[in-house]
């Protein structure tokens, strides 16, 4: 039996990184670029983490961890990606199905008309809202953002029930953060986001990795745990973007994360729905349906829809932000910050509920980190050299 020499220096990785979603991915391609030798790993049979995207077996690409959306105001993270796709522009709406009606979600002037049966204007919807408006004091949860903002007819409406579904938590127990993510607006603006930038790579976003990634540094090791093959692949320094908690064998306890079942389903019609996705408050208990045409501009015969049923146990999609969960998370991040030679990004390694770009950022500036240190410690090292010549 063979039994490689570790010792040598031609067999050594510069960095292991766990993980092949954005996180993993974009700090792949710009170490790699600088001449690092590079390891991928991911648990998965494939690239793109969260992102990943196919073709099913009736030809319509799908998200496989349900809708991917990219919004961005970076215009930094947006041209970066754009050396890796084209965009297709694509600005996503969403309808709430409500009182037996679909109406435009964020709640914007005409969701607030057609369901009081009103014409009024922007100023008037404004004047309506604050007549409506619980004012506190202290806006810490997730229900006292929008009771705040709307009252709390519209908070039942449209946020209660989702929100329980979603998190199985009442809003008055999660962050103030998740229902901020939804604005309110007096205007007729329908889109779901406003961001600058805002589109759908035109070939996909597992196309998007295979480009990203596409380097001769670079390795990609799928169906492998990073755990079953840290001890015996030499490497320098690691990224993990996986559960920061599994990281450290639970020392501290499990970290929340919620889940979701997709089910998809597909229609021998052109389209499905009127819209992109199609959101249920109240009724069933999936929380919404997509629509991936919509997302893709593919023409097809048929058409490919997603429902997504939030669930406790399965793949950790979601951190639950929520004061006791931020706790254990410093825990676990106080042990991050002295771990030496290994660095945490992503949405998982550091509990954050980060969209792509947010990932995406939060990668280069890490880059940007190693690169400064790496720069310093050849200056050292030159530093050293002068010294020491005679
Ligand atoms: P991930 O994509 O989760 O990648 C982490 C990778 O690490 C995974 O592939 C995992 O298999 C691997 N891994 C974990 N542990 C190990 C291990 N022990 N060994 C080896 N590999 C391991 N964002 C938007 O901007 N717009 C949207 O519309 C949007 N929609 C979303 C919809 C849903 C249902 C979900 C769940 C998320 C959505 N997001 C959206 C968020 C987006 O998915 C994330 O921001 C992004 O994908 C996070 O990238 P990441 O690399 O941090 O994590
Ligand atoms: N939300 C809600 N009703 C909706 C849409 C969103 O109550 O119709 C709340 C819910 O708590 C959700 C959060 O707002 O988890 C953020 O919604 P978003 O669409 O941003 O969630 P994501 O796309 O990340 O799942």
């Amino acid at each position: 039996m063979h039994f490689p020499d570790y010792n040598k220096r031609k067999y050594m990785f510069d960095y292991l990184i766990v993980g092949a979603g954005f996180a993993g991915a974009v700090l792949a391609e710009r170490l790699a670029k600088t001449g690092k030798k590079i390891l991928l790993v991911d648990k998965r049979n494939h690239i793109g983490g969260n992102t990943f995207d196919y073709y099913n077996k009736d030809g319509l690409l799908v998200h496989k961890y349900g809708p991917h959306i990219f919004h961005t105001n970076s215009r930094e993270v947006y041209d970066y990606l754009g050396n890796f796709t084209t965009w297709r522009p694509y600005e996503h709406r969403v309808l709430a199905s409500v009182d037996g009606m679909l109406v435009p979600l964020p709640i914007n002037l005409d969701t607030i008309n057609s369901l009081y049966g009103l014409s009024l204007n922007s100023l008037e919807v404004e004047g309506f809202l604050l007549s409506r408006a619980e004012k506190k004091d202290q806006v810490l949860t997730s229900e006292d953002v929008v009771v705040n903002k709307v009252g709390r007819e519209l908070y039942e409406k449209f946020f209660k029930g989702y929100t329980k579904k979603q998190w199985d938590l009442d809003p008055s127990e999660l962050d103030a953060s998740v229902a901020a993510r939804i604005p309110t607006r007096s205007n007729r603006d329908d889109r779901y986001f406003t961001d600058c930038y805002q589109g759908m790579p035109l070939h996909g976003y597992s196309r998007l990795f295979e480009k990203m990634l596409d380097h001769p540094n670079i390795k990609v090791m799928l169906n492998t745990d990073y755990k079953e093959i840290e001890d015996i692949i030499p490497y320098d320094k690691m990224i993990y973007t996986g559960p920061v908690d599994y990281y450290f064998n639970y020392c501290y306890g499990r970290l929340p994360y919620r889940s979701i079942e997709f089910v998809f389903i597909t229609h021998e019609t052109e389209k499905f729905q009127p819209t992109g996705t199609i959101n249920f408050p109240n009724e069933h208990p999936y929380t919404r349906v997509t629509e991936f045409k919509y997302l893709t501009g593919q023409l097809h015969p048929k058409t490919t829809v997603v429902y997504e049923y939030p669930t406790a146990d399965g793949d950790p999609y979601y951190p639950v932000p929520r004061r006791e969960n931020a706790d254990l998370y410093k825990k676990y991040q106080l042990l991050a910050k002295e771990t030496k030679d290994v660095y945490f990004t992503g949405r998982l390694a550091t509990y954050k509920y980060y969209n792509m770009d947010q990932v995406v950022a939060q990668s280069l500036a890490l880059f940007k980190r190693i690169q400064s240190t790496i720069q310093n410690d050849q200056h050292v090292v030159q530093i050293k050299n002068t010294i020491l010549q005679p």
